[in-house]
């Protein structure tokens, strides 16, 4: 039988962070990590570098999470408490440590003579007394392992940088041994254009265990992140059955993504929409451009967010007049005043111009109104043709949408749409 997964507590300490001054980063970077280990993350939470609040969260935290891990506060001012607050908590005394006051000491006489070395700067070797002392690659201030009634308490210091190349060198091996790590297998799929309720609903049909497999989704505009999280070794195999039963059910209208949060070199695994559309271009060799009115170039912007994109983007024109839709893309000046810029026509003579003028083999062509004014009851605030052009028998193909929500959030979700036609006929 195995054991339920380990629980972590995540305290992020530093005034700079409660007030909103800096983002933090080091609880998203711990909780990605342990969690990809096989670590359940109860908490990560941001507190001021106040000493008796510290205590009382550090102390909360070990009585209720077998892993507890601290960042920040263990620099040479005033206000880094880190070390005092857990030699309190421990009820042990601050020592400096050897090996790290040498390694301080040499760093500093490259800069000064000893005289001149600010008292102050000692603080950052201090430790607490038995503890197990982490060099710092990096920088300077050590970090630490304690243990107390079963709990382990990891310390490190706030640099990002430094956290991060500490807690991957020294302190997740550590972990993985003491406490024989089953790492999950995590699964996540995207689902474009459907709202929560739709994918849902679908999910619920499929009669999947949620006993046995952990699901979540998360929205953003125009997208939704799937997951499938199986923590146990003997459901791993059931996450194949899972895979199988979503990929059946919404056929194209999913994109499964690759397994895991962090990649081969420990980095999280980029799942953006515009991502995944880049790796398909790339493997596809095909030469793409857009032709945009209300998205204004953010299609093009999507199709050149990633490096290497060289290989299948040409280019673009933001056709926003409609003396540059016929000048320059060659729409007719009779559609036009037929149907309207906003209109399916407009929109497929659009693609047929970018194809023209870039000899692209795939173009994108958008038009519509992205409010918040311009709207008729015929033609409404959010309504966007979005259209493929294809060569190679030359095809057409045009989707008529009618967005919510903002300015932005129209441009934004014509874009993904946009990006998403594209995709799909990729095969
Ligand atoms: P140092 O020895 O450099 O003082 P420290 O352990 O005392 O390190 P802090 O003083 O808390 O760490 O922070 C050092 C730097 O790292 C500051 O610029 C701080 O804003 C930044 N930092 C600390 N914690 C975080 C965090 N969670 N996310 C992003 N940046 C952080
Ligand atoms: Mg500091």
């Amino acid at each position: 039988v195995t054991e339920e997964a380990p629980r972590a507590i995540i305290l992020a300490t530093g005034s700079e962070l409660t007030r909103g001054e800096t983002r933090d980063l080091n609880g998203s970077f711990l909780a990605a990590e342990l969690s990809s280990a096989g670590i359940r993350v109860d908490e990560v939470s941001l507190v001021p570098d106040d000493p008796g609040l510290l205590l009382r969260r550090l102390e909360r935290a070990l009585a209720s999470a077998g892993v507890v891990v601290f960042s920040g506060g263990l620099g040479p001012t005033a206000d880094d408490h880190t070390v005092a607050v857990i030699a309190e908590a421990f009820g042990r005394s601050v020592v400096r440590h050897a090996e790290a006051e040498r390694r301080m000491r040499e760093r500093a006489l490259r800069r000064m003579r000893e005289d001149q070395i600010p008292p102050n700067y000692w603080k950052q070797s201090e430790v607490v007394e038995g503890a197990e002392v982490i060099l710092n690659p990096v920088g300077l201030a050590p970090g630490m392992l304690l243990e107390r009634g079963g709990s382990i308490l990891v310390v490190l210091p706030g640099v990002p940088r430094e956290l991060q190349a500490m807690f991957r060198g020294l302190v997740l091996p550590a972990l993985r041994e003491r406490l024989r790590l089953e790492p999950p297998r995590i699964l996540r799929a995207k689902v474009l254009g459907h709202g929560e309720s739709w994918a849902e609903a679908k999910i619920q049909k499929l009669g999947i265990d949620f006993e046995r497999i952990e699901y979540g989704i998360s929205a953003k505009p125009g997208e939704l992140l799937v997951k499938f999280i199986s923590h146990r070794a003997e459901t791993h195999g059931y996450l194949d059955e899972v895979k199988a039963r979503i990929a059946e059910e919404f056929g194209k209208e999913i994109i499964v993504l690759p397994e895991g949060l962090l990649d081969g070199a420990g980095a999280p695994i980029e799942v953006e929409h515009s991502f995944v559309v880049h790796q398909a271009l790339l493997a596809a060799g095909l030469r793409v451009a857009t032709a945009e009115s209300c998205t204004g170039g953010l299609v093009a912007k999507a199709l050149t967010d990633h490096g290497g994109s060289s290989a299948y983007f040409v280019g673009s024109v933001v056709a926003y007049a409609n003396e540059v839709k016929t000048r320059v893309l060659g729409v007719r000046e009779e559609t036009l005043a037929a149907q309207g810029a906003v209109s399916e026509e407009v929109c497929r003579e659009m693609a047929l111009g970018a194809l023209n003028l870039f000899s692209a083999d795939r173009a994108l062509a958008v038009t519509g109104i992205a409010g918040p004014d311009g709207g008729t009851p015929e033609k409404p605030v959010g309504l966007v043709y979005v259209g493929l052009g294809a060569r190679g028998g030359l095809r057409f193909e045009v989707e008529r949408n009618v967005f919510w929500g903002n300015r932005e959030n129209v441009r934004q979700l014509a874009t993904v749409r946009a990006l998403e036609m594209l995709r799909r006929s990729l095969g």
